[in-house]
């Protein structure tokens, strides 16, 4: 379940994305209103459409709370191994290799959440990237031995 910080979060950058809506494809139309806080799911009451706030985001279907995810990304990008991060913040190698694949999967997207949201610099950006990538082959390895 999404805080009311991600919620509100998520909620401002949504639009409509059923093409003949009058709102398609506008951002602060007034038209998104909430369905389920508990669920995620947000309307439009121009016409009816309904999704759920993470649809499309590396957050889409995951049971660790945002923040989580954000703390343990960050914590691998500033160069704490994966043991030791696991271990802090208490979720298994798998899940953290999960979510790096899907930061990865969804790059650009997230490159503007650390930018806009978690206010990294660029550099720190840079720098989760270039530790995601020299990772990426260690990574793959690790996570077929952990599904196995
Ligand atoms: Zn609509």
């Amino acid at each position: 379940m999404l805080s009311k910080i991600e919620f509100d979060l998520l909620k401002s950058s949504q639009y409509c994305d059923k093409e003949p809506c009058e709102c398609y494809n506008k951002t602060g139309a007034g038209n998104i209103k909430i369905n389920s806080r508990s669920k995620g799911q947000v309307y439009c009451n121009r016409c009816g459409n309904r999704w759920v706030l993470t649809k499309g985001t590396m957050f889409f279907d995951l049971r660790t709370p945002m923040d989580k995810v954000i703390k343990v990304l960050l914590c691998l990008s500033r160069g704490m191994g994966l043991n030791n991060t696991c271990r802090q913040e208490k979720v298994t190698a798998g899940s953290a290799l999960d979510w790096i694949v899907k930061a990865a999967e969804h790059s650009n997207e997230f490159t503007r959440y650390m930018q806009q949201e978690m206010h990294l610099e660029q550099v720190q950006i840079d720098e989760f990237w270039s530790f995601v990538l020299k990772k990426r082959k260690i990574l793959q390895m690790k996570r077929e031995s952990c599904l196995k």
